[in-house]
């Protein structure tokens, strides 16, 4: 049978990062994707204009009805954009708990855009990451859920270490913001320690590179592969898709790999 695979995140007109990525990056992984939308956001690859959310009813609803028809073997979560969206979810996920769940923590656009209302960080950290299975937070979203300040490897490590105190198995700290090091990122749980390396490639064609590793974590797991495994071949195939970025549009181009 097929695995499938639920994205609950943002639209993003431009098709480089959000539900749009996601669904991409499921095909690409062999995996039926369905898509449970949050808020629709007008946006390019210079960067976002307008966001309009979506009722949470509207949400938990779109989480209920596919879940119970199709059925879904893995869950990734992106932008919630609100409070109330982030209750609905938790709600909606509390009923579904033999899912497996991939956790991106979106906060801010590249450009800035904030794509999470001021003050939820704190309502993520304690009512939705004991309900996820792996987290994925940037260096920037890692600071903001603990408060500490990111600037090496072994900060890194603290951070991840810091963040399975809330009932994560796993926390995957992305280096990518780490300037002056590789964009290597570290997989930690409480009882192993996983580095991935991949080298800093110099492009501008890094829009949706969060998204795409997120949901190819979630394809991994809806295929039944363990959390390390999935994890190492998102990082692969997010390494790939950015090599093969076609440089579309004028700001932030988008990812692009089908094996
Ligand atoms: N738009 C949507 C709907 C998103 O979900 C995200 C990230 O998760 C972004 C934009 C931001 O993508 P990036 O920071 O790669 O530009």
């Amino acid at each position: 049978m097929v695995a499938r695979a639920l994205t609950i995140a943002g639209s993003d007109s431009g098709g480089g990062a959000g539900i749009q990525a996601d669904l991409k990056t499921f095909s690409a992984f062999s995996v039926y994707g369905m898509s449970a939308i949050t808020a629709v956001t007008v946006q390019d690859t210079m960067g976002v204009y307008r966001i309009v959310a979506i009722d949470p009813d509207v949400v938990a609803q779109q989480i209920d009805v596919v879940i119970r028809d199709l059925g879904v073997d893995a869950i990734k979560i992106g932008m919630l954009f609100s409070a109330d969206i982030i209750d609905a979810v938790v709600d909606r996920l509390r009923h579904y708990p033999d899912i497996p769940v991939v956790l991106d923590p979106v906060m801010r656009a590249k450009g800035g855009t904030s794509l999470l209302s001021p003050g939820a960080e704190n309502q993520m950290r304690e009512q939705l990451l004991p309900l996820a299975t792996v987290i994925t937070p940037n260096l920037p979203e890692a600071e903001a859920l603990t408060g500490r300040i990111i600037r090496s490897p072994e900060d890194m490590r603290s951070a991840g270490t810091a963040l399975l105190q809330y009932g994560v198995p796993y926390v995957l700290v992305k280096g990518g913001h780490l300037d002056g090091y590789p964009a290597n990122d570290l997989l930690v749980s409480q009882h192993e320690e996983l580095w991935l390396e991949a080298p800093r490639v110099n492009t501008v064609n890094t829009h949706g590179t969060g998204c795409t590793l997120s949901s190819a974590i979630a394809a991994g797991l809806s295929q039944g592969h363990d959390v390390p495994k999935s994890v190492i071949q998102a990082k692969n195939y997010v390494t790939q898709a950015i090599l093969e970025a076609p440089s579309l549009g004028h700001g932030h181009g988008p990812l692009w790999h089908f094996p």
